[in-house]
């Protein structure tokens, strides 16, 4: 394969289904070796066999990024079959909503685990390989960007009625690619945020028009939006529209591409035009 991204080894969570699926194929698509995982098997198989379809390679890192050890064992993972961690995505999400006074504790310390909690142990478990090879590539003179992205939303970055826990977990998510951006730019690591405004997918899907439930760890969440919430924030959207999956992995793309060597701690709001 020719691309971009040739031989690159990219981590991303929840690649599954909707936008991480769609990264993973973009990234693949450009030559990246790619570290697939959801919590289902089969549908992270599915991900693994169109990346094969895409010609570039594959293997699924299947479980729940909140479980305490999943850091180490997806940097692991990647190490193992690819030989090594340039790119790191976290992706892995999902909503689960209340205003403030109908919100459990159960709920908002869920909303922290998976946008929070799992993105830190993550780059925590992915600084023991990156640190030491970032050492040895500097002593020989070698200049080896590697990319962290993580996945925030427009919530995060302005706050959303009904919101609570998500908005707090996406907000921390954007100090933390601020504070890692300044720890590790000595080692060449760009980290960046990128914000979704509103993309259609599963999580986002009309309610009604076959309401799904997504199975998370013992939980089952309802997920999907009444359709005139839907109307009114395509009103707002200077676009017009939601976003796709394939337009959110565009914008993931540009932050792991060598064209933003010199783009890191920034949030890059992708929103079909959306401003608060
Ligand atoms: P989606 O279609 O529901 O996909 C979410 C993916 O994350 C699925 O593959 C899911 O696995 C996986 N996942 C969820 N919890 C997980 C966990 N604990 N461990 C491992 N994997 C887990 O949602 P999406 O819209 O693509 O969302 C992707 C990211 O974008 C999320 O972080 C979300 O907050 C963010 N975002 C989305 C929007 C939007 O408008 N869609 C806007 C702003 C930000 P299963 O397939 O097994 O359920």
């Amino acid at each position: 394969m020719s691309g971009n991204l040739d031989g690159r080894v990219a981590l991303v969570t929840g690649s599954g289904r909707g936008i991480g699926r769609a990264i993973a194929e973009k990234l693949a698509s450009e030559g990246a070796l790619i570290v697939v995982n959801d919590l289902d098997a089969d549908i992270a198989g599915e991900t693994v066999d169109a990346i094969s379809a895409l010609g570039s390679k594959a293997v699924a890192c299947v479980g729940d990024v909140t479980t305490p050890d999943f850091g180490k064992q997806f940097v692991e993972t990647a190490v193992k079959e690819f030989g090594g961690v340039d790119i790191v995505i976290n992706n892995a999400g999902y909503v689960w909503d209340a205003v403030i006074q109908k919100m459990t504790d159960e709920q908002f310390e869920a909303m922290l685990a998976v946008h929070t909690i799992a993105p830190f142990r993550i780059l925590r478990a992915a600084a023991d390989f990156i640190r030491p090879a970032a050492k040895a590539e500097l002593e020989k003179g070698v200049v080896n960007h590697r990319k962290v992205v993580n996945i925030s939303s427009i919530s995060g970055l302005y706050g959303n009625a009904g919101q609570m826990g998500y908005s707090a977990g996406k907000s921390a998510l954007v100090g933390m690619t601020r504070t890692l951006a300044k720890e590790w730019g000595r080692y060449n690591v760009n980290v960046n945020c990128v914000a979704f405004g509103f993309i259609r997918t599963r999580m986002t899907q009309e309610l009604g028009a076959g309401e799904a439930i997504a199975k998370i760890g013992n939980r089952e969440i309802g997920m999907g939006i009444h359709p005139d919430m839907i109307k009114a924030m395509e009103q707002m959207i200077p676009m017009g529209r939601g976003g796709t999956p394939e337009e959110a992995a565009g914008a993931v793309y540009l932050m792991c591409i060598p064209e933003s060597n010199y783009i890191s701690g920034q949030v890059l709001l992708a929103g079909g035009g959306l401003i608060m």
